[in-house]
């Protein structure tokens, strides 16, 4: 059984760097019949707040991808004081006494003489003596874990052969002295018990991942596979701060629906082509790491706006009938939504049906528009009062093309362009059709 999981610390709300993260997840847990975990990291109790909780909550409601299963670190820690006791009883964690300060110096002298900044390991080497010596002068410690000395490799699904050579990695620091976690060992506990077997996330992890590897063999564990993507940029192709900031509160607000988010997020970055799917079975049934690249993938909202209207224009009635406003029937709805970029944009077009419009006529159609209004009340409006109207004023008027439709349409509308005049003239109907061409000629 494939498990995933996404990991996000409640510290803000999510952006569509992690969604995107989620999204990936999501899709290959979906794509094997697997199961799709919400993590919550919440080992920062001051910097995690309920609040941010909730909004990951609900923005996963929104997109659609919805957990299997929801977990918080936050309610384990008796877990991670168990797995931690087997560690150092192993010898695999030990207490470090230097103050931030020491360290900061050890590693200038390293960088100072050309070498590496590795942590030398000074606190393995004390002896019992000495640990007492400095806990007497009141200094806490800290945790490390210390690395094996193997070779830290794994065949990363999207990056490929990856290698890390354990002495050339300082010891982790895995637990603070006030006693409370660092990110590295919690997260591969929960792996473990939560029978992960997939580790998708971002490219900023994969030093993350050599350690991490070597702290699930110290915990007796086969690491799953990993998968981590290259980083989005903002379409300027630089690593913006604006992405940072958009979310899902943001792009509800800019009238782009879940699904364009979801076909675009998808495929950025990929061998495979952006398409506007209303219908996100394709994209699971696609889904597969060896189509991802190692470049960054570009995030552009223009690009987003463009597939959100594509997607607009194909979304049933009963997808957005509670979303329109009260009248707009199925008919309406699909003369409307070939115009839309956004489904609230249709509300402008059915007070375009509704009325009243401002119609502004040239002057040089007047006689043309009256001609129209009496064609109007002869008609039959109950079968294709558009083409019934055309034809009769084509004949009487002598007019063709755009000096025949375009008044009319302005008429009718107070706009030059729009949905298709055959399908708004029906809605808009006989009296009210009448009525704007009067007024206008
Ligand atoms: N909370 C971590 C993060 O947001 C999780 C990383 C992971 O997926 O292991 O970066």
């Amino acid at each position: 059984m494939i498990v995933t999981r996404f990991a996000p610390s409640p510290t803000g709300t999510l952006h569509v760097g992690n969604i995107r993260t989620a999204l990936h997840n999501w899709m290959w847990a979906r794509r094997q019949g697997g199961r799709f975990l919400l993590r919550i990291d919440d080992t920062d109790r001051a910097r995690s707040e309920e609040r941010f909780v909730e909004s990951i909550r609900a923005d996963l409601h929104w997109l659609g991808l919805v957990p299997d299963g929801e977990e918080r670190q936050s309610a384990r820690f008796d877990r991670y004081e168990a797995r931690f006791a087997e560690l150092k009883a192993a010898g695999r964690v030990y207490p470090a006494y230097e103050s931030a300060q020491e360290l900061e110096l050890k590693r200038k002298i390293l960088l100072g003489r050309g070498l590496p900044p590795i942590y030398d390991r000074a606190a393995l080497a004390l002896g019992e003596d000495e640990r007492a010596a400095l806990e007497a002068e009141g200094r806490t410690p800290h945790w490390r874990f210390r690395l094996g000395g193997d070779a830290l490799d794994w065949d990363d699904l999207i990056r490929g052969p990856q290698h890390f050579a354990a002495a050339a990695m300082s010891d982790p620091v895995v637990r603070r002295a006030d006693g409370s976690w660092l990110y590295l060992l919690p997260s591969v506990i929960d792996d473990i018990d939560m029978g992960i077997t997939h580790v998708v996330r971002g490219e900023d992890h994969v030093s993350n991942t050599a350690l991490q590897i070597d702290m699930f063999r110290a915990l007796g564990a086969a690491p799953p596979a990993f998968a981590h993507e290259a980083l989005l940029t903002g379409s300027e192709g630089k690593l913006s701060k604006r992405l940072g900031s958009l979310g899902v509160d943001h792009f509800r607000e800019a009238g782009i629906e879940p699904e364009a988010v979801v076909a675009l997020l998808a495929r950025i970055g990929t061998s495979q082509p952006v398409e506007p799917l209303v219908d996100r079975a394709p994209l699971v049934a696609g889904f597969d790491f060896a189509h991802f690249g190692r470049a960054p993938a570009r995030f552009d909202e223009a690009e987003l706006a463009g597939v959100n209207a594509r997607i607009v224009h194909q979304l049933p009635y009963d997808a957005v009938r509670e979303r329109l406003p009260a009248g707009i029937g199925a008919e309406a709805w699909d003369a409307i939504r070939p115009n839309l970029e956004r489904v609230a944009d249709a509300a402008e077009w059915w007070g375009v049906i509704e009325g009243p419009v401002a119609a502004t006529a040239d002057p040089a159609d007047r006689d043309f528009l009256i001609q129209a209004a009496a064609i109007a009340e002869s008609i039959d409006w109950s079968a294709d009062p558009w083409h019934a109207l055309t034809g009769a004023l084509k004949d009487a008027s002598g007019r063709k093309g755009k000096p025949l439709f375009l008044p009319l349409r302005r008429a009718l509308t107070g706009r030059d362009h729009g949905p298709d005049m055959a399908a708004l003239a029906r809605l808009i109907g006989r009296d009210r059709a009448i009525e704007r061409l009067r007024a206008a000629g």
